[in-house]
């Protein structure tokens, strides 16, 4: 009989349950014990669907409120000195160290002012961990029993679960060392770090865990030669300590076999591998497991919405079972669901065709279940049978074979991915056209969405005022923003962006081939969740999409009015993708569309264009090699597809944030101008590898983030360190992202001091 297996489910709740009840907790609105009483609720609700479902194997420990490698720091005590000088309740260190805390001192607490640990992206996916911080001071040691207590609060209501762990080496690397300990590689804590690990593996195997899911992510990474050798190291360690539960090493999101000599042998009782990222691996997992161990087959797709192909998956697991034979293998999720939204059942909207070819997290647990019947050879032919007839209809369907958009896309050469001129010449004219002052000045386009605009939204999209009268709302809107900017005394402007929901549904919305959930969240950190829109066809633009609102900016002003899209890359990367046809493909798609909103813009005489790429450096592969060399090379052409319909006087902006960039992967996209987050870069040499930037470029001079209003000294004294490496000549001024988060106040405060500043530097070049 084949087990079935899930790594990991959604904690959010199926309604945002966790994310209500969290910032009520911390606007004090609701106590810890009822933040508490939530969690547990959420963890309870988990549990029943999955032993409901029937799923053999389900994991604990797979809740947190805000992080699981947070979790592990406070487990663990990694916990930097800052965060623990205030005397705080546990629940509130987490927080502190998850998302920073101001705090006013009262009677009885002292005051408080700590900020955030580092967030970084979790692999290639867009939820973000806390990143561990380790210093020479830090001393390993259990600060409580989170595993332990979840594992046994399962036991109580009756269902046995498999507790899940971050692995030791992956914790250790993908943390980093404190400011006091820069010399510290966090890998060399290793020995040090294994006697906490042993102490709570023992923990959970005296309160009955026979099992441990222990995550070991980083084997799909390109790992230093200390790395890979450290796996040998904890796992034999591990080994040799008496009483623990057997371990189930397990790795997602992508290839593995590069690293293979690294856990060759390792005494753990089965792996755990991704083949829906890399079927090809399945070769080298079956050489690797001995006749004792288990092969757990990652197959039903934990990072995306799409049914699961079950004829394909029956016939890939038999592959594995011929080899091992029945009970050495188990059918499972290739990650955990975390990163798909919770139940299809509560999407009302959506059109019942496309519906029948989605499955989230809760339909997929009948899926590894159905698969694990299946291939032990249970009667499962109405659920196939269904099953084929939804992946027919989503073959079949003119929405994915749509001509027009393939013929189209087979036409893509060199000179619809070329400007006119090269950059140089190009310059020349757009000189002459907007005869900007040196250190121009810009925003990246956004203005504060307030409380006003949403309510306006809303009104909208519930019928309770007209289009007519939300189109004059925005244009109210816009015009405040225009009038404001020009008071200001910026050079180049933006509209403001008040119609935008988001910057990807906005033009998704509009974009055929695009559909949309109402309660599809995931999430991307802490109470943060995002709802991506999935790109469900062959993508076309059926009429203009930004066009109407930047025609009536620019109407307003003199100056140079930047119309505002969100590029191909972005569109794709920020939403569900297509399975069936490659990124590359999609990306190429949503270029076209793009394309003939960019030519829109132009010929209604909006010739300043900026195309956001913010999200182009999360796509580059996580391994050095020919796929990341391919993915440099699309994502460029997409974006120069888009952009390079206009004449060599109309300027192409782009804008990218959230990342450390390479000024190499961005020059390939040939933009006139770029803007680039960048306040909080203090590494000069990141600043010296931009001086050979040959374009236009703005490096963000403040935080979008924070509601701090810099002076324009502190302007004048960044752009001066700027300078001393970077061409007066080049060089643009603006803020490092949007303005959407902030409020009215501390943006005229901020953008005043930013434009003096530009002022000064006139002067003196
Ligand atoms: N134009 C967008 C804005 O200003 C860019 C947002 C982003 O880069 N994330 O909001
Ligand atoms: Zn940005």
């Amino acid at each position: 009989m084949v087990e079935s297996s899930v790594l990991g489910f959604p904690r959010i709740g199926a309604f945002r349950e966790l994310k209500k009840n969290t910032e009520a907790y911390w606007a004090g609105k609701i106590g810890a014990d009822q933040l508490l009483a939530v969690g547990k609720e959420i963890r309870e609700k988990n549990w029943k669907l999955q032993k409901e479902a029937g799923v053999d194997i389900i994991p604990s420990n797979d809740f947190s409120f805000y992080d699981q490698v947070l979790d592990l720091s406070v487990l663990f005590n990694v916990i930097p000195e800052r965060y623990t000088k205030f005397d705080l309740p546990q629940l509130d260190v987490l927080f502190a160290m998850g998302r920073g805390l101001q705090r006013k001192a009262t009677e009885t607490t002292k005051a408080v002012d700590v900020t955030a640990l580092e967030m970084v992206k979790w692999f290639d996916s867009n939820y973000h961990y806390v990143r561990p911080t380790f210093s020479h001071s830090t001393e390993f040691k259990l600060n409580g029993q989170k595993p332990v207590d979840e594992y046994l609060e399962a036991k109580a209501l009756g269902i046995e679960t498999r507790p899940v762990l971050v692995g030791p080496v992956s914790y250790l690397y993908l943390g980093k060392p404190d400011k006091d300990s820069l010399d510290l590689k966090p890998i060399s804590l290793l020995e040090k770090i294994l006697p906490v690990y042993t102490e709570i593996l023992k923990k959970l195997a005296e309160a009955g865990a026979k099992e441990v899911q222990i995550d070991e992510p980083t084997l799909v990474l390109d790992l230093p030669e200390e790395v890979q050798a450290a796996f040998k190291t904890a796992y034999e360690t591990l080994a040799k300590a008496e009483g623990l539960p057997k371990l189930i090493l397990t790795t997602y999101f992508g290839d593995v076999r590069p690293n293979l000599p690294a856990i060759k042998g390792l005494p753990v009782a089965g792996f755990h591998f991704d083949f829906v990222r890399c079927p090809e691996q399945l070769d080298d997992a079956l050489a690797l497991i001995s006749d004792k161990q288990t092969l757990s087959v990652g197959i039903v797709d934990g990072r995306n919405i799409w049914k699961n192909d079950y004829a394909q998956s029956i016939e890939f697991v038999k592959k594995a079972i011929e080899k091992l034979g029945a009970d050495n293998v188990v059918v499972s999720t290739s990650s955990s669901l975390l990163h798909t939204p919770v139940d299809l059942e509560n999407e009302k909207k959506l059109d019942a065709e496309i519906k029948n070819w989605f499955s989230f997290a809760t339909q997929k647990l009948a899926e590894v279940v159905t698969i694990a019947k299946a291939v032990s050879g249970e009667d499962v032919s109405a659920a196939l049978e269904a099953n084929a007839a939804a992946i027919k209809s989503r073959k079949e369907s003119d929405l994915t074979n749509d001509e027009a958009v393939k013929a189209r896309l087979a036409k893509i050469d060199k000179s619809l991915s070329t400007r006119k001129s090269p950059f140089p010449e190009r310059l020349a004219q757009q000189k002459a056209k907007y005869n900007l002052p040196l250190f121009p000045t810009t925003t990246i386009g956004s203005f504060p969405q307030t409380k006003d605009i949403r309510i306006n939204r809303n009104k909208f999209v519930k019928g309770e005022i007209t289009a007519e009268q939300y189109e004059q709302f925005i244009n109210s809107e816009i015009e405040k923003v225009v009038r404001f900017q020009e008071e200001v005394g910026l050079d180049v402007l933006v509209h403001g962006e008040p119609e935008r929901n988001d910057m990807v549904q906005y033009f998704g919305e509009q974009l055929k081939g695009y559909a949309f959930t109402t309660n599809g969240w995931v999430q991307s950190y802490g109470s943060r969740y995002v709802r991506p829109p999935i790109i469900v066809g062959d993508v076309s633009r059926p009429k203009a999409m930004s066009v109407k609102e930047s025609v009536y900016a620019q109407s307003l002003t003199k100056k140079p009015m930047k119309g505002m899209l969100t590029g191909p890359v972005t569109c794709l990367r920020w939403s569900f993708p297509r399975n069936d046809v490659s990124q590359k493909v999609q990306s190429l798609q949503l270029s076209l569309a793009l394309r003939d909103e960019v030519n829109d813009l132009e010929a209604a005489g909006v010739t300043v264009i900026q195309v956001d790429e913010p999200a182009i450096r999360e796509g580059l592969p996580l391994r050095a090699g020919k796929e990341r060399s391919d993915y440099l090379e699309w994502a460029a052409e997409s974006f120069r597809v888009a952009t390079s319909g206009v004449r060599d006087d109309t300027q192409i902006h782009s804008h990218f944030c959230y990342s450390d960039l390479d000024p190499n992967h961005i020059k390939a996209l040939d933009a006139d101008v770029v803007s680039i987050e960048f306040s909080k870069k203090d590494d000069p040499k990141y600043i010296q590898e931009f001086s050979n930037y040959p374009n236009h470029i703005g490096l963000g001079l403040f935080d979008i983030h924070s509601p701090r209003i810099p002076s324009k000294e502190e302007f004048v004294a960044r752009i001066g360190e700027i300078m001393k490496v970077y061409p007066a000549d080049k060089f643009w001024v603006n803020p490092d992202c949007g303005l959407k988060t902030r409020g009215w106040e501390e943006t005229r405060a901020s953008l005043t001091n930013m434009v003096e500043a530009a002022k000064v530097f006139r002067e003196k070049y």
